[in-house]
């Protein structure tokens, strides 16, 4: 059979070594680069380093590659725009990718009545424009975010974000208003009652109902470690926003497009949201953003309240519009449903056979292991987990960390993978915790 991976040399190659080397000289070290290989082709599941070693990608470059690398009718819907225009700006001169996109965006997302999109560029900026759509909405200031939360890493999203190492250390005075409830964890005994409960007590003892904006959510965590939502918690959040006229703002910036089985993955708790944010997976690696969400929300906000000279640049636009394309002609909602239930029955059958492995869990084919030193005392064994994609990585494959603790290892592989690709890819991993676990 033959292999999508194939390593010709050592990891880090000698011409990987090298540009490292210059990359320390260079490049700012706050970015740490988490894997020392330098990219130098990428097609559907695969990249290519410029050693010429192959490596499987699952980490899609963090949730952005649901379609995969270098889709053909992505690629030529990016080339045919910027053959006719770059950018006009917007609100300058429009364009009708744009309006086809908030449409279309508006059709998919999971809120009946009539919506409003509006666009941007990184995850970041959806959510702090969300957030201005809900305070203009309500005329109230205080925001509810959740412990494991990751919102950004401008300062109101990094606020939101609840990551104090490496995120937030030494980068304060931060927004006012923001205030954080507990987020459901059942693998560590926090339920949807307790959780609710606790946000409850909150709206007695620190911020009242009435100054309260926006409570915004991941339906499923991300960085905190890839923990769903138990539906009971997302439809007390409906009830609770319901009651207190607050705007619930779901963000969808790593779930969205497919990843969890489900266009969006609000669709799991048949609970509409009234704001969802948007970006990653949405334009297969330009930068783009949005905002999506009920039109008496989004329009209530005043002429110029929210803008920026990149607010939806036309090569992203033109991006997206083929990746919504792609999701549907290629069945890919379903395809993340499917790999999900092959990943997740080899993670439950690595369970078996390493006690280090605590928790299984996810939805569609957003999925994550959670390493512990011991199933009882559950202590987080983050050097474990970078063993592991060490040791995944110099076999080829290549793997991301997730959680608080950084102890979680994650799936985000391009829903496009072939089945000879996944079944590699778990190979080498199974190996990799073998290696690794008792
Ligand atoms: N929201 C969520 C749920 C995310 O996972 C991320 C990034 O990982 C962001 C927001 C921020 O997106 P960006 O890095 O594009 O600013």
């Amino acid at each position: 059979m033959t292999r999508a991976i194939e390593i010709r040399t050592e990891i880090p190659g000698p011409r990987s070594r090298e540009i490292l080397a210059r990359e320390r000289e260079a490049v700012a070290h706050p970015l740490i680069v988490h894997l020392p290989v330098f990219a130098a082709d990428a097609e559907g599941a695969t990249i290519t380093d410029v050693d010429g070693n192959r490596f499987i990608d699952f980490a899609g470059g963090v949730g952005v590659m649901n379609v995969g690398h270098g889709h053909p009718r992505i690629v030529e819907a990016v080339q045919e725009q910027a053959d006719r225009f770059l950018h006009t700006d917007f609100t300058v001169v429009p364009y009708e990718s744009y309006v086809e996109l908030a449409e279309r965006l508006g059709e998919l997302a999971p809120i009946s009545g009539p919506t409003r999109a509006a666009f941007f560029n990184a995850g970041t900026e959806a959510v702090e424009n969300a957030v201005k759509f809900a305070r203009l909405a309500t005329g109230r200031q205080s925001v509810i975010a959740f412990e494991g939360a990751f919102h950004g890493r401008t300062l109101l999203s990094l606020t939101m974000t609840s990551k104090p190492h490496p995120y937030k250390t030494g980068l304060g005075p931060f927004s006012p208003e923001v205030f954080r409830a507990p987020y459901p964890n059942e693998y560590r005994g926090v339920g949807a009652a307790e959780a609710l409960g606790q946000l409850e007590y909150m709206l007695h003892t620190h911020v009242p109902a009435e100054h309260v904006a926006a409570i915004v959510f991941e339906p499923e965590q991300g960085e905190g470690g890839f923990i769903p939502a138990p539906a009971a918690f997302v439809e007390g959040l409906r009830e609770l926003c319901d009651r207190d006229g607050i705007v619930l703002v779901a963000d969808e910036v790593q779930t969205g497009f497919g990843r969890t089985g489900k266009m969006f993955a609000m669709e799991h708790f048949g609970v509409e949201p009234d704001l969802i944010t948007v970006a990653k997976s949405i334009a297969a690696g330009l930068p783009l953003s949005g905002v999506v969400g009920r039109a008496a929300i989004m329009d209530a906000a005043h002429s110029g309240a929210v803008g920026g000279t990149y607010i939806g640049n036309p090569v992203a636009l033109a991006a997206a519009c083929a990746v919504l394309d792609v999701i549907a002609e290629e069945n890919l909602v379903a395809r993340a449903q499917t790999i999900g239930e092959t990943i997740r029955a080899s993670m439950l059958a690595w369970q078996e056979r390493h006690a280090q492995i605590g928790d299984v869990r996810g939805l569609g084919a957003m999925l994550a292991i959670e390493l512990v030193h011991d199933p009882e005392s559950k202590e987080p064994a983050s050097e474990l987990a970078e063993s592991v994609i060490d040791a995944a990585l110099a076999r080829g494959l290549i793997l991301l960390k997730a959680g608080v603790h950084g102890n979680c290892i994650r799936v985000l592989c391009p829903l496009t993978i072939t089945d000879l690709e996944l079944e590699e890819a778990l190979e080498v991993w199974s190996e990799a915790l073998a290696t690794t676990l008792s």
